[in-house]
């Protein structure tokens, strides 16, 4: 793949006047580039062309959702000059599969997320973007529980402005409701599990931020128990569906 700079080389001589044969000759770009190029400028789509973000326009509920539902159980790779989010779901919970599509298609304007079946009763949510590794810029080499994972000021930023939708996010990816027989009365219950514990610090600072109280059950689980907490819970979370 050429670079912007070749791109905006061939650019200029195209604007000077010159012939495809001129610029091959001086650029060393073969003539076929510079061919399409010179007639298809808008398809030329050269690889690190981000020029930024106003991280301030998207949609505070929409990235919160997803940011939680990325920490979760998404992946983000590279596939040649784009990068690919994935956000691993159970089969089971389309409503949940709906809103993570409603999510991604919300972020990225004019485009719409796929849902891939995997063998293993859970599907891939899934969508191309030179933009992820901007979005969330948490990606990185190996699992999240062996990095730091520190949101940005702008992420805060939206987690703090839809913090319902961030832990609706990490629920769905990572947690559970779970209704427990108690001496024969039904209490509601709220699991999370997660390896990193940055990513658990951000739950529970979420929780925090909601008045929920939380407590540490095991190593890597957070549970919320309590009748009020729960039923505040099930106000924007409930059960999965
Ligand atoms: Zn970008």
């Amino acid at each position: 793949m050429r670079s912007i700079e070749d791109f905006n080389t061939v650019r200029a001589l195209i604007a000077a006047g010159l012939n495809d044969c001129a610029i091959a000759r001086q650029t060393g770009i073969p003539r076929r580039t510079v061919c399409g190029w010179r007639n298809n400028p808008s398809s030329i789509t050269p690889r690190d062309s981000c020029s930024g973000h106003d991280y301030s326009l998207l949609p505070s509920d929409a990235y919160s959702y997803l940011l939680g539902m990325y920490l979760g159980d998404g992946y983000i790779s590279r596939c040649r000059s784009v990068w690919r989010l994935r956000v691993t779901l159970d089969k089971k919970y389309p409503g949940i599969i709906e809103s993570c599509c409603t999510a991604i298609d919300k972020i990225m304007l004019g485009q719409h997320a796929a849902v891939l079946p995997r063998k293993t009763g859970c599907v891939d949510v899934s969508l191309f973007s030179k933009h992820w590794p901007c979005l969330f810029p948490q990606h990185g080499a190996g699992p999240k529980h062996l990095r730091p994972i520190v949101l940005q000021p702008w992420q805060q930023a939206h987690v703090d402005a839809a913090t319902e939708e961030f832990v609706r996010g990490l629920i769905h990816s990572d947690g559970c409701r779970v209704v427990a027989n108690d001496r024969g009365v039904a209490s509601v219950r709220y699991h999370f599990t997660n390896h990193s514990a940055d990513i658990r610090k951000l739950f529970c600072a979420a929780l925090d931020a909601l008045g929920i109280p939380w407590t540490q059950n095991s190593r890597y689980m957070i549970a919320v128990y309590r009748k009020a907490a729960t039923a505040r819970l099930d106000e924007f979370v409930g059960p999965k569906a």
